[in-house]
């Protein structure tokens, strides 16, 4: 059970480490993956969503195993956990995950995992809230807040996992936060060209609204009006939202690449007027080989998106 627990969402390391590892197993079997729960077991940090997952990933390396829960490109408001899955969460020496009802799905198996003594950090509570709107999960559509977010899951890694108490890891953290700050930045520079009366958001449903914040842009409205995917809207909501596309001359909105456009689409014909409908990586991962593959690749292709159909 734990050996296949322990393949399921791993991120892969490099050839070289490859050939390491295998290396090291035909050495001693014992540092395989799956080795039991002895003292030396190495120990396992598993992350619910996929973008948290890189970002965990980036700070770790190979100095834990990290399990990433959610597949690529899943959407994380409705995934649930396998059997499987549930207990690969339940045994984590760390369990990290966005938070804030994000992960709907995943609610219950977290809750037990936290009462089966599961150190369980909650990214969304370590960074500064939204202004108007307290309890939106989507906090890493802006880099600035996935830094204060990064500062305190490395402060907890530091304290449940003792393999990261080092000044290595240390430096692997410092190291990625400054190019959180480099991408924060070029987000800001790509945005540059879009005058202050375009800066205008419409989105399937609320999930730009600390990117708003941060960047100076306006949510004029989206399309399920709530923190989910899963509702439908009233046809009055988009007649409405309709009436605010051609009153602030929207030229385009925003869906998530892994949620089904058609509302979105159908808004846009409600609307009567030319509007693009155009996809981001607003909730996970884009597909490996894609801008959106890593979260720092995500966050600079919106940018350059929401640029391109609004400037
Ligand atoms: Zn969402």
């Amino acid at each position: 059970m734990r050996a296949s627990v322990c393949q399921a969402g791993r991120r892969r390391p490099s050839p070289i480490l490859r050939a390491l590892a295998v290396g090291l197993l035909v050495l001693t079997a014992t540092a395989a993956c799956g080795a039991g729960s002895g003292p030396d077991r190495e120990a396992r940090i598993v992350v619910s969503t996929d973008i948290l997952g890189d970002v965990v990933a980036a700070m770790v390396g190979d100095r834990a195993e990290v399990e990433v829960v959610m597949p690529r490109g899943a959407s994380p408001h409705e995934f649930s956990p396998s059997a499987r899955q549930a207990v690969a969460m339940r045994e984590a020496d760390a369990l990290i995950v966005n938070g804030w009802g994000f992960e709907a799905g995943l609610d219950d198996t977290v809750d037990a995992a936290r009462r089966a003594g599961v150190n369980v950090f909650e990214a969304v509570s370590a960074v500064r809230p939204q202004g108007g709107a307290p309890h939106d999960p989507h906090f890493f559509t802006d880099p600035a807040r996935m830094v204060q977010a990064v500062t305190a899951i490395a402060a907890h890694l530091r304290s449940t996992v003792p393999a990261l108490r080092t000044a290595a890891f240390g430096a692997a953290a410092r190291s990625y936060q400054r190019r959180l700050e480099g991408a924060d930045a070029e987000v800001e520079r790509i945005l540059a060209v879009v005058p202050a009366r375009r800066r205008v958001l419409v989105t399937d449903h609320e999930v730009f609204g600390y990117f708003a914040e941060r960047y100076d842009f306006r949510v004029v409205g989206t399309v399920i009006p709530n923190l989910s995917t899963s509702s439908e809207p009233s046809a009055r909501g988009l007649a409405d939202l309709a009436e605010a596309i051609r009153a602030e001359r929207v030229p385009a909105i925003f869906a998530s690449t892994s949620a089904p456009a058609r509302l979105a689409r159908r808004l846009a014909a409600t609307a009567g007027v030319s509007v693009r409908v155009v996809g981001l990586f607003s909730e996970s991962l884009g597909p490996e080989g894609s801008a959106g593959a890593t979260y720092l690749g995500m966050v600079v292709a919106n940018a350059q998106r929401i640029a391109a159909a609004l400037a």
